[in-house]
């Protein structure tokens, strides 16, 4: 894994935010290892890694943090 497959770019390793968004509900998971690419920041996750974060999802420990996050609807913003 060493170019990305949408542009070619190069893949660094980096620690990333993983977003999951399942019905109401969005998990933000701090400090997950992924190759970003550097040209079109397109994330790739090893299979490892997806396979640790399905789990984690499936038996979440305590969240480290809670976010207020504000939410915005373009359907209802003015023009
Ligand atoms: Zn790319």
């Amino acid at each position: 894994m060493e170019r990305c497959h949408f542009c070619g770019g190069t893949l660094v390793e980096q620690m990333t935010t993983f977003l999951y968004e399942n019905n109401d509900q969005i998990w933000i998971i701090r400090n997950v290892p992924a190759f970003v690419c550097a040209q079109c920041g397109e994330k790739e996750y090893t299979q490892e890694t997806t396979h640790r974060v399905l789990m984690f999802l499936k038996q979440p420990s305590r969240p480290a943090d809670i976010l207020h996050v504000p939410t915005y609807d373009l359907a209802m913003a003015v023009a």
